[in-house]
């Protein structure tokens, strides 16, 4: 059985707010996304957001052309913080409350990350994003929502992409790849799929914290899910070896 969540780590990627082709900021997209953010906040969970930056820049891309990884990384950071304001300005045009923490403060812009006041934040109700990444060059925002996760006491990461879990081979490619309702920690590695980045994944797993992998975007999943019905996407943690199961797709 796994306990209700009451605390949560949501990662998003940055493309949810993109445009038709996922690249920039389209403020109707981030209504969308926020709209589906309520659905946890209505249940009274306390939600902390981590959103990526790839709508507006990946960092590794432009290493890969020649740009000194550390400078485009930090591109990659500051995107992320363009995101978080952009999805703060959403959440509150519905009626929310939101804060941005940023592990790189700018002040007049963002706050510093610090656990306490998130703790805080999330007990009044506002949604707190983690913005700016882990504030580290070489890290994701998997990596990011993984820390944060452990920061501030959240029961799980959940990471919401475009397929409904993890599979146990591209779905898109393989018409025979099966989805895991739910596997181990010990499973997931062995079987080399990849559920979040390496990094990310053994920050949850040496801290026992679940994750969970859903279809982001259709009306009451994520809800669906904070309500304990896991039908439709991918639970990793300890207990998962007992448990494990393939289901069609
Ligand atoms: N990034 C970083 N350190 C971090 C988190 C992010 O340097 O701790 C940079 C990195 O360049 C990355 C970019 O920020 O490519 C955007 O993050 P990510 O690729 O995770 O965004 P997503 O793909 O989820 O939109």
């Amino acid at each position: 059985m796994v306990k209700p969540f009451t605390r949560i780590v949501l990662k998003l990627s940055g493309e949810l707010l993109g445009g038709a082709d996922g690249a920039g900021v389209d403020p109707e997209a981030a209504c969308r996304v926020a709209e589906r953010v309520r659905e946890a906040l209505s249940l009274g969970v306390e939600t902390g957001l981590v959103v990526g930056g790839g709508n507006l820049f990946r960092g590794e891309g432009f290493s890969r052309r020649g740009m000194d990884r550390c400078a485009a990384d930090s591109i990659g950071m500051l995107a992320t913080i363009m995101n978080a304001l952009a999805l703060r300005d959403a959440l509150e045009s519905l009626g929310m409350g939101a804060e941005v923490q940023s592990a790189l403060p700018i002040p007049g812009v963002a706050e510093g990350f610090e656990a306490r006041r998130a703790r805080r934040y999330l007990a009044e109700g506002r949604v707190v994003l983690f913005a700016g990444g882990t504030g580290q060059p070489f890290f994701t925002t998997d990596t990011t929502a993984a820390l944060r996760a452990c920061q501030i006491g959240a029961d799980v990461v959940i990471k919401g992409t475009k397929v409904d879990g993890v599979y146990s081979a591209d779905p898109t490619r393989d018409p025979t790849a099966t989805r895991y309702r739910r596997i181990s920690y010990a499973e997931a590695l062995s079987r080399q799929l990849r559920v979040m980045d390496a990094t990310a994944f053994s920050l949850c797993r040496e801290n026992s914290l679940p994750i969970l992998v859903f279809r982001f975007g259709a009306e009451g999943e994520l809800e669906r899910i904070l309500r304990g019905d896991f039908d439709s996407a991918t639970l990793v943690d300890a207990e998962g070896a007992e448990t494990a199961e393939a289901k069609s797709k």
